[in-house]
């Protein structure tokens, strides 16, 4: 059996293993490896390491380190296949979609490549007589990075790049379901020169999780995670004197007006809401049809959601994988019959749909006429479940975003320019697409939901990315000059 085990130091931890955790191959239901579950004394270790390099890396000029990152950028491309096909054979996405995971991943270390510039502080010269006043970006020091299984290669690479290029040391903690993707990143930030200690990878559940929350040698947290636990993290962390970001579950409404181009609009709910199989933070889950919109729009999208093909993702014929787990699909399917039993409208039943064997499958399954009491809305599925709710208003479909308690990301779909600049204006919601469905931003700006889609302050990536991973300093200096006398009032500027 192939074990996944740690990465402390520069190698793979070769310890003996306590706890482990299996791994599936979710196509067909088999285990493929086993995971170490890290105690207290691995974590502990993995620490250590980061405290050891720290040091020597902060002092690390800043074209040693976006050396490092283009080299790692370089090997990252030309391996990108190799890691889509990692992620694929362990969370069940298919192959292109593992792709373009990847490729966005690279454009945050493209963005980390420019540590140089980005790290510039102010500086102003004759502040008062003689006097300069600069600010000077430092790094935190051991950083703790925590990832959710969706996304096993881009979320790590959401905060990785960024934290080391700002000069902190990092211990990575990834989903215990999908565990590879981190090690082989590892590995490669290894060969492309990042000093031992500098990014170690711990596996594990909420042990090690908890062990990072209430280390004292950890000086942030970095997560992405459902809501439940992201509150947790958050809490817990800075109880314990850390700064946090953690990034939460969504439930993303993508709005129809009735002048929207419905095919366009029927295309774009289908790739959003069935793409990974709806396991993305920002996979829409409800799509609000303005009326009479709706009448036109649900034959739609059933007809599209008909033609997709469920299978295995290393096929290339195939659109839609299977879930991750088979608890994860248990728990999707239980969505599907409380809707039913709620009294929502099953157009597309995806119950019993899927490829060969023992995989983890569920078909693509959309419910019409669905009440916000119900739990298919209410809650975040997580699957390939898609809701439509008719409105009467677009200033009834801005209620009800504005009413859910996540934020995350949401969209527009209309030709009405005015429409769409109040929508942007009124939506409290973090990320807004018009007539774009994903509205990812890309590396050089910064992602984050509102409400209880985030708890903290700083949003992951881009420039926030680079906020989170320092701390400002601000120096006030005269070089001597002749005296100044004594002066016990506070110094004014002259
Ligand atoms: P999860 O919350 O179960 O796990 C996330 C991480 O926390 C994992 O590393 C896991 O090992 C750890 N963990 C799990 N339970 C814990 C606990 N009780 N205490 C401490 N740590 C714990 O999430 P998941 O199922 O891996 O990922 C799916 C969720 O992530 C969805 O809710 C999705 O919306 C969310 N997500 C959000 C974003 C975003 O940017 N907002 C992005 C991707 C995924």
């Amino acid at each position: 059996m192939v074990r996944i085990g740690h990465w402390i130091e520069g190698k793979r931890w070769t310890g003996a293993p306590g706890r482990t955790g299996e791994v599936f191959d979710p196509a067909t239901g088999a285990v493929r490896a086993q995971v170490d579950l890290a105690g207290a004394e691995v974590l502990g270790q993995a620490v250590a390491a980061a405290e050891r390099a720290f040091p020597g890396w902060r002092d690390t000029s800043l074209a040693g380190r976006s050396r490092v990152l283009f080299a790692f950028r370089e090997l990252l491309s030309a391996r990108a296949d190799e890691l889509a096909s990692i992620i694929t054979a362990e969370h069940g996405k298919v192959l292109s979609d593992a792709a373009g995971e990847v490729a966005r991943a690279i454009e945050n270390v493209e963005f980390a490549c420019g540590a140089p510039q980005l790290l510039k502080g102010g500086f102003s010269e004759n502040a008062s007589r003689g006097v300069d006043v600069y600010s000077i970006a430092q790094p935190l020091g051991v950083v703790g990075v925590v990832s959710p299984f969706n996304f096993p290669a881009m979320v790590p690479l959401w905060f990785v790049p960024n934290a080391i290029a700002c000069g902190n040391t990092v211990v990575l903690k990834p989903s215990e379901k999908d565990p590879s993707a981190s090690v082989f990143l590892a590995e490669l930030f290894a060969e492309a020169g990042l000093p031992d200690g500098v990014l170690n990878v711990v596996q594990g559940d909420k042990v090690a999780v908890d062990g990072l929350l209430t280390h004292p040698g950890v000086r942030a947290i970095s997560f992405v995670g459902s809501t439940p636990v992201a509150r947790h993290v958050y809490e817990t962390g800075t109880r314990h004197g850390k700064r946090v970001q953690a990034l939460g579950g969504a439930k993303n409404h993508m709005v129809v007006l009735p002048d929207a181009d419905l095919d366009l609009a029927a295309d774009a709910a289908v790739s959003a809401g069935f793409g990974s199989a709806g396991e993305r933070c920002m996979a829409v889950s409800v799509v609000v049809a303005v009326d009479p919109a709706g009448d036109e729009l649900v034959p739609r999208i059933a007809e599209r959601m008909r033609e997709l093909k469920v299978g295995d993702g290393r096929d290339p014929g195939s659109e839609l994988g299977p879930l991750v787990t088979a608890a994860h699909r248990a728990r999707v399917q239980s969505y599907v019959d409380a809707g039913v039993a709620a009294g929502a409208e099953l157009v597309v039943d995806g119950r019993g749909v899927g490829g060969p064997g023992a995989g983890f499958w569920l078909g693509p399954t959309l419910f019409d006429r669905v009440g916000t009491e119900m739990t298919i809305y209410r809650d975040e599925i997580f699957g390939p479940v898609l809701s439509i709710v008719r409105a009467g208003s677009l200033d009834e479909a801005l209620g009800l975003v504005n009413a859910n308690p996540y934020g995350n990301g949401t969209a527009l779909f209309t030709h009405d320019g005015r429409a769409a600049r109040r929508f942007q204006n009124e939506v409290e919601v973090g990320m807004v697409g018009l007539n774009v469905p994903i509205p990812v931003p890309v590396g050089y700006y910064s992602f984050g939901g509102w409400k209880d889609s985030l708890f903290g302050d700083s949003h992951a990536y881009g420039p926030e990315g680079f906020h989170f991973f320092t701390r400002t300093k601000v120096v006030t200096s005269r070089w001597p000059g002749p005296p100044a006398g004594r002066q016990l009032g506070f110094p004014r500027n002259t």
